[in-house]
């Protein structure tokens, strides 16, 4: 008889990996599938984790560059502003290696593995799904769409869609020369990099150097030849080896609304689950998915479909309610003169406490423990309700 899985999940990015560990070990027979045949290629992240998520989560040491406390902001004239943490604040991770490594975990839970498989599409008959992949039609109990930005399953289970872009394009070096201690620099200029920032991530072993932006407003490859030259005095390329080119689109309108039925839900970026002012996606990854597993655990072993309702964007959206409307004031910010009058007020103290808190705030994804206690208390609701 062919297999039925629990839970199918499409994409091994952070969010499919992290999901499919912890389905595994609640005893769930998981299936995992990617397009990629090796994880390590075309790797979508600079990789920078936050404090908040190295405390959270088990992310093997080995797999994380040294720590990060500078950050320098500088203005589209080059004027920089030094902000230091008492705190290691940052991290970044060196991907290829974590993902191979989240996908031992995955199968010593006991995950079945299927890499350079497509989702193609899928139907739903006797209460299962049947799934059309490129290589074979799998049957499961529930789907986890972990396929990215521009989710295919999203559309297929007719859930909603991202719909506001920024790209980011980056190389990545060794080997370059930086003076001073492991840093972040992070530039603001409306033509580099409209409407979000190009960046230099540097822990001393690994140099990343990107631009991100609206899609409508730069050409990415163009950008990031011209702000490689526009640092030439800042940061030493000339006997660095590039070693990767990463790209990718980073869904910045916040976490979707409607993200579960009764087929499947969404998680990582095909759930918008990514900070809509620092676009930082792997904290949500790590949290979204965690709250996916338990939420998906439970609808399992109940069958009570009204478990999934709890399952909603409207969760998050409204905490994230500041950073829209930041985002919405970073879009229009397309002059440089202004640009350059925001960053000298940020030199004040005052305003310095500001930039302090958008990079060092302890504040990222909202906390799903909150959600998870929403979870525990609508569970003993539903129950009283519906099962009495
Ligand atoms: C250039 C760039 C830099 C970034 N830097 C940072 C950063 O430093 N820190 C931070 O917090 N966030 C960063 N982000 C955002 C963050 O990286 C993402 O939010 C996060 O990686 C999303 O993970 P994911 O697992 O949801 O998606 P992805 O990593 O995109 O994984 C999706 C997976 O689905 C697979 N897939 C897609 N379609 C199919 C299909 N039809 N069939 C089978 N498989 C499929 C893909 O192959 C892929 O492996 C960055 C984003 C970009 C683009």
């Amino acid at each position: 008889m062919r297999t039925c899985y629990d839970v199918t999940i499409i994409g091994a990015g952070l969010a499919g990996l992290q999901c499919a560990r912890l389905l595994a070990r609640q005893g769930l027979n998981v299936l995992l599938v990617d397009r990629k045949n090796t994880l390590r290629q075309k790797i979508h992240t600079t990789g920078i984790f936050v404090r908040r998520t190295l405390v959270d989560f088990d992310i093997p040491d080995d797999c994380l560059g040294p720590a990060i406390r500078h950050v320098s902001l500088y203005s589209p004239a080059q004027r920089p502003l030094e902000l230091v943490s008492q705190h290691d604040e940052f991290r970044v991770g060196r991907m290829g290696q974590l993902y191979e490594r989240y996908l031992q975990q995955c199968l010593h839970a006991g995950v079945h593995w299927l890499p350079q498989t497509s989702y193609v599409s899928h139907s739903v008959a006797n209460g299962k799904v049947e799934l059309q992949l490129s290589s074979r039609s799998v049957t499961t109990r529930y789907l986890i769409g972990a396929d990215g930005a521009r989710s295919r399953v999203a559309r297929d289970l007719k859930l909603d869609l991202n719909r506001e872009f920024i790209v980011g394009v980056e190389s990545v070096f060794q080997g370059t020369v930086l003076d001073g201690p492991p840093r972040l620099l992070c530039f603001l200029d409306p033509k580099l990099a409209p409407g979000y920032i190009a960046w230099i991530a540097h822990d001393g072993e690994e140099t990343h150097l990107g631009v991100g932006g609206y899609p409508s407003l730069f050409e990415p490859t163009a950008a990031l030849n011209d702000f490689r030259s526009r640092v030439e005095g800042i940061i030493d390329l000339r006997n660095a080896k590039q070693i990767e080119a990463r790209a990718g689109l980073i869904p910045v309108g916040g976490v979707l609304r409607n993200i579960a039925n009764s087929t499947g839900l969404l998680i990582g970026d095909a759930a918008g689950a990514v900070s809509p002012l620092t676009a930082g996606g792997l904290d949500p990854c790590m949290r979204l998915s965690a709250f996916a597993a338990s939420v998906v655990t439970e609808y399992l072993s109940t069958g009570h479909v009204e478990v999934l309702q709890v399952y909603s964007g409207e969760l998050f959206r409204s905490r994230f309610a500041s950073r829209l409307w930041a985002r919405r004031i970073a879009a229009t910010l397309r002059q440089r003169q202004l640009l350059e009058v925001g960053c000298a007020l940020l030199r004040l103290p005052v305003f310095s406490r500001l930039a302090h808190h958008v990079f060092f705030g302890r504040g990222s994804f909202p906390d799903v423990t909150d959600s998870l206690s929403t979870l525990q208390h609508s569970k003993g609701e539903l129950c009283r309700q519906h099962f009495p």
